[in-house]
């Protein structure tokens, strides 16, 4: 822990922590030295870990990377945390994301752009981690913790993952309580682990998951030892590679990686089997109406009575109103808003957030014949690798293409995990992406671990 702390100090232009929590860091890791000498280590002893500032963390600030909740304290704990707690994990701080995680490049948070700490050879420039969980991707990527949780709505696990060079997974919607998560999309969102290997993410979300009864949405299911899944034995293991996914114009070494991957899994007994999905690009124009909607709807709660801050300058209520929202949130959390209000609204309801919902179960049903014939499913996690800050903010559009490949699994609720699997000619890491069936981690956690 005590080197953990140091390599925060010394890395903060990386920008990968909103808030640090370094004194009860070092005192936890003192009580886990006790717990530790007599013999009661629980699974996670001292385990330094950095926690996304979207997860609600008693008495401690939790900003969502967002303006409005920037004197927010919550008076509770999320379920995950309290779950990796309960096992002895420990906290080093709060990481940043892209305001109340909307982004895939974190540079919309409040609190200033994330650092990829990887650079791309001989070019100077800062690169984005991704997002929206790129300070937790950064947090790991630099060795500043252990360990991170992430939250992955359209892809804010995988993808930055993807970019940093780490392993992250996005567990099926409802292995973990979404219970004091700040939420986005509610239908959508789940946390999981950001971590160093896939062994390192299987330890971590065994603590993470398990039923909760303050969440509906989470499932009473028994909790699989992830870890043990690791075999490392893929013989007659289907996998299948999705026509679909194979865009115009995909860069040749994206390509070389994936057909990498397919060798690989190939090599070790894996049978590989052509497969189709074919509502694949219905899926981004899909979640970018039915994650706006959700996020319309979630974020009503922010109105300068019961949260966070209040906006100066008014005579009545909706002033109050306007001139709390016009000034706590930024623009692309406006524009989801905006977007989300829209489709949601009396004259549009049924033309698209009904029709979306309707292609959201197309694209489900997509995953469930095809995991008639196969067991995971092998796609590149993001089209390209690390971008430069800066690049892409004034095209929202080419921003949401980079959740392509991911958003399908999310609208189906699948599990899926993204590895380190090569670098790119200039040197920065490029990722690929393991599907699995609900509830099947298992199988996911395998064939990656084969791929590692
Ligand atoms: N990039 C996607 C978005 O902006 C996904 C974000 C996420 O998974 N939280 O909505």
């Amino acid at each position: 822990t005590e080197a953990h702390v140091s390599a925060m100090e010394a890395a903060r232009d990386l920008n990968s922590f909103i808030v640090e929590t370094p004194e009860k860091a070092l005192e936890s890791a003192g009580e886990a030295d006790t717990r530790r000498g007599k013999g009661e280590a629980r699974p996670l002893e001292g385990l330094p870990l950095a926690i996304k500032d979207l997860f609600c963390t008693k008495d401690v600030q939790t900003t969502a990377g967002s303006r409005i909740l920037e004197d927010f304290a919550p008076p509770y704990e999320s379920t995950v945390t309290t779950n990796l707690w309960n096992d002895g994990a420990l906290m080093l701080g709060k990481t940043n994301l892209d305001e109340f995680a909307m982004g895939s490049s974190n540079m919309t948070s409040y609190y200033g752009g994330v650092e990829n700490p990887w650079k791309r050879k001989g070019d100077n420039r800062k690169l984005v981690p991704g997002g929206s969980s790129g300070g937790s991707a950064t947090a790991v990527a630099a060795r500043l913790a252990l360990g991170a949780t992430g939250t992955d709505t359209g892809g804010s696990i995988r993808q930055p993952a993807a970019f940093t060079g780490i392993t992250g997974m996005k567990p099926t919607y409802g292995r973990c309580s979404r219970w004091g998560i700040v939420a986005f999309a509610s239908s959508l969102d789940q946390a999981g682990p950001m971590a160093r290997s896939v062994r390192d993410c299987s330890i971590l979300l065994k603590s993470m998951c398990g039923h909760d009864p303050k969440d509906s949405t989470s499932v009473n299911m028994p909790v699989p030892d992830f870890e043990a899944a690791l075999t490392g034995d893929v013989r007659g293991l289907k996998v299948g590679i999705p026509r679909e996914y194979r865009l115009d114009g995909m860069s040749e070494e994206l390509d070389r990686l994936w057909q990498q991957g397919i060798d690989w899994l190939k090599d070790a007994g894996a049978e590989i089997h052509d497969i189709s999905l074919p509502h694949t690009q219905y899926a981004l124009p899909t979640y970018y109406i039915i994650a706006p909607a959700e996020a319309s709807s979630n974020l009503a709660r922010y109105d300068g009575v019961r949260y966070g801050q209040r906006g100066e300058g008014y005579d009545n209520l909706e002033q109050m109103y306007e001139a709390t929202r016009g000034a706590g949130f930024g623009d692309e959390v406006k524009r989801r808003i905006l977007i989300g209000t829209y489709v949601l609204s009396a004259g549009y309801y049924d033309a698209y957030y009904n029709k979306a919902r309707q292609v959201r179960t197309l694209i489900a049903q997509d995953f469930t014949r095809a995991y008639e014939q196969v067991d995971v499913i092998l796609t590149p996690t993001a089209p390209s690798a690390a971008f430069a800050m800066g690049d892409k903010m004034d095209d929202p559009v080419a921003m949401y293409l980079n959740d392509v490949f991911t958003v399908p699994a999310s609208l189906a609720g699948l599990p899926g995990i993204s590895l380190p699997a090569g670098l790119s000619s200039d040197g920065l890491p490029l990722g690929l992406q393991l599907l699995g069936r609900p509830f099947d981690e298992e199988t996911v956690l395998r064939s990656a671990g084969v791929l590692e």
